[in-house]
């Protein structure tokens, strides 16, 4: 089950519970819509009734309080997007970064040596960029700025993951973006409206583009790029990756990405060989 305030609008029952199907199970994935207060009583009673899951926003820091252990990555990202029971202790992990990982991946490839001499402008300093961020680093990006609203916010969000990386005003964003060659946007621009969080006009030719907001039918924003010719995705194949990495942490299988991807009637975006 997922667990989130609000989520009625999660995707992941609809993936996870064909995911479920494909490999012949009854179990169900639901959701439970709770208010912060909530969490750690259902949490625990999820340890005893041997129930596994999903946690969204806004309570995947407030969860990393209310399991008994947590893995090494959700300890990086400092929140718990996923949980099971082992041995009859509540685990806590975090497979956004997972699922970022996989997003990268797809756009630049995972060689080290591209991604060392790769430099990264991101968009946001919250929970979304945490992640991104130690996807970032574990592909071995070393060129990294981050554009954000609130720089202190950002500061301090290094500082806590020890990345080495710049820091940029929001209203200093043109020059940031000079010699960028992958843009990210980590802030929910985009999500409710038609709003860019960059304009098209100051993306290098060469910039590829990765949004984390996912709608039906891709932002607008992803859309405007690939139609000027960059590279670009949203958020939808990290969300379906870091359930995929969830799915496979409770279930010990792989996950049956196809039937995932299925699930949501769309198929996952294929960029042409990089230039
Ligand atoms: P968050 O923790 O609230 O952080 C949002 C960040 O965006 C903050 O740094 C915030 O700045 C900044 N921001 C908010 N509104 C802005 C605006 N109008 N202009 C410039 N900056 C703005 O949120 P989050 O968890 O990182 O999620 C961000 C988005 O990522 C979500 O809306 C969601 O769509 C997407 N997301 C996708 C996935 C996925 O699997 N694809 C997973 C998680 C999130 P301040 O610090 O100044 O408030």
């Amino acid at each position: 089950m997922i667990i989130g305030q609000p989520v009625a609008h999660s995707l992941s029952p609809i993936f996870q519970n064909a995911a479920l199907d494909q490999i012949g199970s009854a179990v169900r994935y639901g959701r439970q819509e709770l208010a912060p207060e909530q969490v750690p009583a259902f949490l625990a009673a999820c340890a005893s009734a041997r129930v596994a899951g999903n946690i969204t926003l806004p309570h995947k820091e407030l969860a990393m309080g209310c399991v008994q252990w947590t893995t090494a990555v959700a300890q990086r990202v400092g929140a718990v997007n996923t949980f099971w029971t082992e041995g009859g202790t509540l685990v806590g992990h975090n497979t956004d970064v997972a699922g970022a990982s996989a997003a990268l991946r797809a756009l630049i490839g995972s060689t080290p040596a591209v991604w060392s001499e790769l430099p990264v402008v991101m968009f946001g300093a919250g929970g979304s960029a945490a992640a991104t961020l130690i996807a970032l680093q574990d592909a071995g990006a070393r060129a990294i700025t981050i554009v954000a609203r609130t720089p202190s916010r950002a500061a301090g969000l290094l500082e806590r993951l020890e990345i080495d990386a710049r820091v940029v005003a929001g209203h200093k964003a043109a020059s940031a973006l000079q010699d960028a060659r992958l843009v990210i946007n980590a802030t929910p621009v985009g999500l409710r409206d038609d709003a860019w969080p960059v304009e098209i006009g100051l993306l290098p030719p060469r910039a590829a583009v990765l949004d984390l907001v996912y709608r039906r039918g891709e932002t607008p924003w992803v859309r405007a790029c690939r139609a000027a010719g960059h590279r670009a995705e949203d958020g939808l194949r990290m969300l379906v990756e870091q359930g995929a990495a969830a799915f496979e942490c409770w279930f010990g299988v792989p996950a049956p990405r196809d039937a995932m991807w299925d699930a949501l009637g769309i198929r996952p975006v294929a960029h042409p060989d990089p230039a």
